[in-house]
């Protein structure tokens, strides 16, 4: 039966933004259309309202200026009436018109008579109203776009003048909204422009490089650390782009350490194998009968399985590197009788290369706060590197120094020495100089994590094909 697998569904993001652009460019067109209906109709209304102000204001002026019927006889009021629809001044923008109580007109101050059956809904509705007065906007018969008012008296003229009616154009006032609606829908476009000018700005110089470090970033996690981003930018996007091409050197140089780590640390585990199972089967062949061959086999076999007891404590130590596990157990312990002890041991290895071990052991011990077994950890990874890179008939000087605080011991080697532009970094995790020999890397890794657990000072002096000198200092234990 075949396995159901869950599907994983992948969220695609391809031409995201331009979506988002296009998106929230549709959403700035529906929101300025719709300001600037609401703003039109708002100053349509406020014009036309001061059209309406000044008309009943210019309408209640003529009104006042009709004798009332208690100052003056129906046929003086007429004429007064007359002569006030005549000469009426501002007949260059209102005109002013006097209706009969059927709504027609009677006398105009254009001097023009009206085709009686121009809509005249102002006057019905005055007529129809307690205040006796009432105005309307619309349209002539001719098309033309008016405002007209209609004030009637309490009662007819003559029986049959029923008021004054002004009307006015309505041309200067539409055309000014028009040139307020023009500039309102000029100042969208513009905000409109802007806004597409902004998007392009944002996915030019934002969008765009950042979905190219993000395709980069993901080809890096992927393991191609090979690639780099291309960077053509001088802001916070070029500092990103720096970073990410930074970092991807770093795991390059961290994927190259760990391939030579692995490859030197099978090749060192081999050489002794190969010599142990060489040996094995020299024993087996030979039998128990040859004593000497015996012996010197099983000597080696010993002294080769020590050599990869020491090895797996280096990957375990390796491990404990990567982890941050390396732990120390203080106690107060004399460094001198810990680094004599140590160069005992190597005093025997250095002799058989041909190398000098100068070491004058102070008389007095020097008191430290340490870990007895991983101080000696690091005298033997000193010396061990020491011996390894010194040539026959050279010579390795072990010094003790101290001032108020520290203690300080120099291992000062004569052999070849390590490259200037590398000595900072010997001491970092796999790393190993040009002019190395087959080793794994992590030594001076493990002695420096060793040195800074005990809040000590680690120090490397070299000069190619001179000799080099690495100096400990520990703080001296004080009661
Ligand atoms: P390795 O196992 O390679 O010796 P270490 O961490 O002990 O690893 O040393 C790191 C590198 O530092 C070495 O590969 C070597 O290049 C350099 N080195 C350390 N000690 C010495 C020394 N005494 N003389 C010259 N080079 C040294």
């Amino acid at each position: 039966m075949s396995e159901m697998k869950p599907k994983i569904k992948k969220k695609r993001n391809h031409g995201i933004t331009w979506r988002w652009i296009a998106g929230s460019l549709l959403w700035t067109i529906l929101i300025l259309i719709v300001g600037v209906i609401i703003i039109s109709y708002s100053f349509r209304e406020s014009y036309y309202n001061q059209a309406r102000l000044s008309l009943l204001r210019i309408i209640e002026q003529v009104y006042s200026q009709v004798p009332a019927s208690y100052q003056m006889d129906d046929s003086g009021r007429e004429r007064a009436l007359h002569s006030l629809v005549q000469d009426f001044s501002e007949r260059d923008r209102f005109e002013l018109m006097t209706v009969d109580t059927d709504g027609n007109i009677l006398l105009t101050s254009s001097g023009f008579t009206y085709d009686s059956t121009e809509p005249m809904d102002d006057f019905f509705e005055a007529a129809n109203s307690a205040s006796r007065s009432a105005g309307r906007i619309g349209y002539a018969l001719d098309g033309e776009h008016i405002i007209s008012h209609t004030r009637l008296f309490h009662v007819p003229i003559n029986n049959s003048i029923a008021g004054i009616r002004m009307v006015t154009s309505l041309r200067l006032v539409d055309a000014q909204l028009k040139e307020t609606v023009y500039l309102l829908v000029l100042s969208c476009i513009l905000i409109l422009f802007f806004s597409i000018f902004s998007g392009v700005y944002f996915i030019r110089s934002i969008a765009i490089p950042i979905r190219s470090i993000g395709n980069t970033a993901k080809r890096i996690t992927g393991g191609d650390y090979e690639v780099r981003i291309d960077n053509r930018y001088n802001d916070e996007i070029g500092e990103l782009c720096d970073i990410i091409n930074d970092m991807a050197v770093g795991l390059t140089d961290a994927d190259r350490m760990k391939n030579d780590f692995i490859s030197s640390v099978s090749h060192e585990l081999r050489t002794p194998l190969t010599s142990i199972r060489g040996w094995g089967e020299t024993l087996l062949t030979a039998g128990a009968g040859d004593a000497l061959t015996f012996e010197k086999g099983m000597r080696i076999i010993t002294s080769e399985t020590d050599r990869l007891s020491l090895m797996v404590e280096d990957l375990l130590d390796f491990s404990r590197l990567q982890t941050g596990g390396i732990s120390i157990q203080r106690v107060p312990a004399d460094i001198i009788a810990e680094l004599s002890e140590v160069v005992m041991v190597f005093e025997k290895r250095a002799d058989g290369q041909g190398i000098e071990i100068i070491y004058n052991e102070p008389e007095e011990s020097e008191p430290v706060f340490a870990d007895r077994n991983r101080i000696r950890q690091v005298f033997s990874n000193l010396f061990d590197n020491a011996i390894k890179y010194t040539k026959r008939g050279g010579s390795i000087s072990i010094l003790v120094s101290k001032d108020d605080l520290f203690v300080t011991i120099t291992v000062k080697d004569t052999g070849i020495g390590i490259p200037e532009d590398e000595v900072d970094r010997i001491t970092e995790k796999f790393y190993r100089a040009k002019n190395s020999l087959p080793g794994s890397g992590i030594g001076l890794a493990v002695v420096n994590e060793i040195v800074s657990l005990h809040d000590g000072k680690l120090k490397v002096e070299s000069e190619l094909g001179k000799g080099t000198a690495i100096s400990v200092s520990l703080p001296v234990l004080t009661y």
